[in-house]
């Protein structure tokens, strides 16, 4: 698992007659920051810590403040964007931890709608974005209330490996159903209705190719509420798609139940989960290291 830290600055200049935006959130106060955007001077280091991370240039690079549709934008869209970037990329962010430096107003009373918002945009739970403040006690513009300054520090961890997919069904590709759902499900693509009588097999196309990486394996799996529902489940399960595989990907769905199951172009009829493989090369012994259990096999310690 690959790790990246990346460090984000912001300044912005205080000026009467602007709405102060701190952290995604509205705070009321007689100043607000100057700027192209809604100058939200926290989310914009945010961001350049995230870009920083992965060496991707900074927020004006992709926010460009010459360009007109990022005029008085809302920077939670570009935190948002700027974590579809980081997503694209494989990576996710790990934790957050922020600084704010300003004179006035006090931040504390904010701080836990700020994190709540950064944590929804990001992905991530609350536990895991920190933010503080800290004036200059009176030193310097920030003293003065001229202007104020924001820090980051993001952590990402490397989480999705790129898969090339060729997609040859007219339906979606495979996806991720929620934040922590492990498996993909597969969708029959069929021509016509299939009826699988009581026990009977059968290999229902998908009109996917995978060019899984090497080192992984893709598994298919049953589905429970086919099974549960419909007495549907698959057979060699859990099947391995090695990573050299390039055919079609197929599902042997079987018919547990007592009646004919009908499957229709769609139908989610299994799933799919990546898993790393490790491999192993052989080292041949005459015997092996013993053990207290040494040759008792299966069932040996019974049911209690
Ligand atoms: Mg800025």
């Amino acid at each position: 698992m690959s790790f990246r830290t990346g460090f984000g600055i912001d300044f912005h200049q205080l000026v009467e007659g602007r709405e102060l935006w701190l952290g995604g959130v509205k705070i009321p106060h007689h100043k607000g920051a100057l700027g192209h955007s809604d100058a939200d001077v926290l989310l914009h280091a945010i961001c350049d810590a995230m870009l920083g991370a992965l060496a991707l240039g900074d927020i004006g690079t992709h926010f460009p403040d010459t360009d007109p549709s990022f005029k008085g934008i809302d920077s939670k869209i570009l935190l948002q964007k700027t974590n579809d970037l980081i997503l694209h990329q494989g990576y996710k962010v790990v934790n957050v931890d922020a600084a704010l430096c300003l004179e006035a107003p006090k931040i504390k009373p904010h701080v836990a709608s700020m994190c709540s918002t950064i944590s929804t945009l990001l992905g991530v739970s609350t536990s895991n974005v920190s933010i503080k403040a800290t004036t200059t006690e009176k030193m310097g513009f920030v003293g003065r209330e001229e202007g104020l300054v924001a820090y980051a520090v993001v952590q990402l961890h490397h989480q999705f490996n790129k898969v090339r997919i060729v997609n040859r069904s007219h339906h979606p590709l495979p996806e991720y159903a929620t934040l922590d759902s492990s498996g993909m499900d597969l969708r029959a693509f069929l021509e016509h209705p299939l009826t699988l009588s009581p026990l009977e097999r059968l290999l229902v196309p998908t009109g996917l190719h995978l060019e899984i990486p090497t080192g992984m394996e893709a598994q298919v799996r049953p589905r429970s509420g086919l099974a549960i529902r419909q007495g549907l489940t698959c057979l060699n399960t859990p099947g391995t798609i090695d990573a050299d595989y390039r055919g079609e990907i197929k599902v042997i769905l079987i018919n547990l139940s007592n009646e004919p199951q009908v499957i229709n172009d769609g139908d989610r009829i299994a799933q799919l989960v990546f898993q790393n493989v490790e491999k192993i090369v052989w080292e041949s012994s005459a015997e092996l290291t013993a053990t207290k259990r040494n040759e008792g096999g299966f069932g040996h310690t019974g049911t209690n």
